[in-house]
């Protein structure tokens, strides 16, 4: 089943998510839901989902990045990112256990702040543990988007969003972004808009 996905305001977003035991993990109804994430995130299209964007406090992320959503972006844009495509996983109760002190800025969205982006400052590499589907303890490495997207999702599960992250004075809409300031290195931005 694919849920409308809620937006900034709805007070799912601003909820701090349960922890989830094996045995919930295990059962029906979360596996259900999980694939139901997984549905959703697939036709929005995202690269991540947490389930409080579905309006449920639980802590469930769904990720996957494929190399067809980046098709158009230039190489350039992608290694200063750092961004490749992952396979699809599920994390549940995950914790940033290790982080390195590097920041990096870049422009940012959010599937539930429809229609906006900001320049957002996140650690560029990170490990996180968790649970999978099947309740069983992992841990990952993650370095450039992949790191970003985890810690926005993580952001998710704790109240968070990107907006509140966002740098002073840089968030707008996608349309305005894409004309004036997506060529634009981030550091020309930040100066700009201070
Ligand atoms: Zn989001």
């Amino acid at each position: 089943m694919i849920y409308p996905i809620v937006q900034v305001g709805h007070p799912a977003l601003r909820t701090a998510a349960c922890t989830l035991s094996k045995e919930e993990i295990l059962s029906t109804n979360i596996q259900t839901l999980i694939e139901s994430m997984t549905q959703t995130m697939h036709a929005a299209p995202g690269v991540g989902l947490a389930a409080p964007q579905i309006g449920e406090s639980l802590q469930i992320i769904v990720m996957e990045d494929r190399a067809e959503y980046t098709q158009n972006a230039s190489a350039e844009f992608l290694a200063e990112r750092e961004r490749k495509p992952f396979p699809f996983h599920v994390l549940i109760n995950p914790k940033i256990i290790a982080t390195k002190s590097q920041m990096r800025e870049f422009f940012e969205g959010c599937l539930s702040v429809e229609g906006f982006v900001s320049v957002v400052p996140r650690i560029l590499e990170i490990t996180v543990a968790g649970l999978n589907e099947k309740g069983m303890p992992i841990t990952i490495e993650a370095r450039g988007w992949y790191a970003r997207i985890l810690q926005h999702e993580i952001d998710h599960l704790n109240k968070t969003l990107c907006i509140d992250r966002a740098k002073k004075n840089t968030t707008m809409t996608i349309d305005n972004y894409l004309h004036y300031w997506k060529d634009l290195a981030i550091s020309e931005v930040c100066k700009r808009l201070e």
